[in-house]
């Protein structure tokens, strides 16, 4: 049985955090194992085999932005950002590191635990992408979704989407024309059923993806808001 526990790698640098989380964690039916700094954590996280990564971002020697980075470039283990300070927030919504989610300190350990399965079952793509799942390629005009082989295309040339955008662009293609609110874009598409993260999430997504499909982001011919409501892809 301990075999199929998923194991979580907690970079903390704090001890009394730590311990709370790894207490928690156990509780919780997880495995884990704890780095107390940047460097430490990156190693760890590079040959560990970690199902799930919580990555503090004020850490010493290196930061969390840095480990972030660092494991992105060599994995896609679901990552959790956490953090102290509102302007790391807009930091991790508004690069590029590939964070998958994040977390503000203090934080309920619930709300947390509920991230933690969210970004698990996400991971292992249960999350139901709408009604027409087994449309395995989407077209829309120029964009092309390939739900086989995780690909998008726009005109025949590649783009390099993260996971969340990806899963994103994909649920909206599936179910063209509907707009969604926010909130409902975080349950479906970030896998959030009880505790709805921040809706800030959503359009930073939104607007990292027009970045990269859109011909003129400000002008959006795919991603479209709808006023007062949400987004629709059309
Ligand atoms: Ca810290």
């Amino acid at each position: 049985m301990a075999d199929s526990k998923k194991k979580i790698l907690i970079v903390e640098d704090e001890k009394n955090i730590a311990q709370v989380l790894a207490f928690n964690l156990m509780q919780a039916g997880y495995d884990y194992e704890i780095a107390s700094d940047g460097e430490e954590g990156l190693r760890k996280a590079l040959k560990g085999n970690f199902d799930l990564i919580l990555l503090d971002i004020m850490l010493p020697k290196m930061d969390g932005f840095t480990v972030c980075r660092g494991i992105r470039m060599r994995m896609d283990t679901p990552i959790i950002m956490v953090t102290a300070k509102e302007e790391d927030v807009d930091k991790i919504l508004g690069l590029d590191l590939g964070a998958d989610d994040y977390v503000t300190k203090p934080f309920s350990i619930n709300v947390l635990l509920a991230r933690i399965k969210a970004n698990l079952r996400r991971s292992a793509n249960e999350v139901v992408t709408g009604d027409s799942k087994s449309d395995t390629v989407l077209k829309i005009r120029d964009l092309v979704i390939d739900n086989e082989k995780y690909q998008v295309t726009k005109a025949g040339v590649m783009i390099a989407l993260s996971k969340i955008e990806y899963d994103l662009l994909s649920f909206l293609a599936a179910n063209q024309g509907k707009p969604f609110k926010r909130e409902e874009l975080l349950e479906s598409v970030w896998g959030y059923k009880e505790f709805f993260g921040d809706k800030r999430t959503v359009d930073v997504t939104v607007s990292r993806l027009r970045n990269k499909i859109e011909a003129d982001p400000t002008h959006p011919e795919y991603i479209f808001s709808k006023h007062g409501y949400g987004y629709y892809l059309a």
